[in-house]
């Protein structure tokens, strides 16, 4: 590959390419945090593939360390062991390849517009002339319903939307990967549900690679295709399970119930507790 493509999604491209391994490998990855006093193991030896074009799902109690996950894999922290490539390439820096859409609703620029907000990665980035990048935006904000509000500052929005506008601004630069931690965990139960079906919806539209972490099975089992099963504090993995056939119309079904009953049975019951990695690591 080499180089960005301009103005394509990453993943797209390592699929044109005729690529059939995974676009992310997370390969036996530690992640610590090296405190005055502390020295905290968050993950311990996890590793897991993505495949372009997966909505795949980091799930496990808060603590585990999925946040951790995502920031080495956005590339704001080193693995003290195991390596993280995406497209092959190893992670070094953070990257326009690899948006993040957080859980806070203050995540927008609040002196911009919906559009204002959009558009702005995309200018940054100079990823595209001015116009062309208000024609894109105008585009992503259709495909989140915000159409109608693009001359709105975020002040005016109700959380669900704001996070709409998170999303189209991080799905506007067609990144490799979207990163989601918890995006909706703040949100009421039925804004919530909403945004769990829209975007499920957008993925079947727009088909983008992302990894979405929560710590309710519920969503998990709504939003991915396949899921990674975290322990408690230090993150390891416990499983990966298939959930692609299972969606937002599943919910309360015998099948939906089967696998949530199994996965509450994965986190609840700790099997792995004799080698403490940290007095490993001294
Ligand atoms: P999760 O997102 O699964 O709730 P985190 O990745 O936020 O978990 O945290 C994993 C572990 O790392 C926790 O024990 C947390 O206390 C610790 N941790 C997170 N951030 C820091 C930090 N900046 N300094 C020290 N420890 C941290
Ligand atoms: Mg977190």
């Amino acid at each position: 590959m080499g180089g960005r493509m301009a103005g394509a999604p990453g993943d797209k491209a390592w699929v044109a390419s005729g690529n059939v391994a995974p676009l992310l490998v997370v390969d036996d990855v530690t992640l610590q945090y090296k405190t005055a006093e502390h020295l905290v193991t968050a993950t311990w030896k996890v590793g897991f593939e993505v495949y372009a074009g997966e909505r795949y799902v980091l799930l496990g109690p808060s603590g585990c360390g999925k946040t951790t996950l995502l920031k080495a894999i956005a590339g704001f922290m080193a693995p003290v062991a195991g390596s993280i490539t995406l497209a092959g390439q190893s992670i070094a820096r953070p990257g326009p390849d690899r948006m993040m859409v957080f859980q806070e609703f203050d995540q927008l620029l609040p002196w911009k517009t919906v559009l204002g907000n959009v558009m702005f990665p995309l200018l940054v980035n100079r990823r595209m002339p001015r116009k062309q990048a208000e024609d894109h935006a105008r585009s992503l904000l259709a495909k989140v319903n915000l159409t109608r509000f693009e001359h709105v500052h975020p002040h005016m929005l109700s959380g669900g939307m704001k996070q709409r506008v998170a999303i189209a601004r991080a799905l506007a630069m067609e990144p490799a990967v979207l990163l989601m931690d918890e995006p909706f965990a703040a949100l009421d139960a039925l804004t919530r549900r909403k945004m769990q079906e829209e975007l499920v919806a957008l993925w079947e539209e727009v088909r983008f690679t992302v990894i979405f972490v929560t710590h309710s099975i519920e969503e998990a089992l709504l939003i991915g295709s396949r899921i990674l099963v975290l322990s408690p504090h230090p993150g390891r993995v416990k499983a990966e399970l298939n959930a692609g056939h299972l969606g937002p119309a599943d919910v309360g079904t015998p099948a939906f119930d089967k696998l949530q009953k199994h996965i509450h049975n994965l986190l609840f019951t700790d099997k792995i507790e004799s080698d403490r990695p940290e007095a490993a690591h001294g």
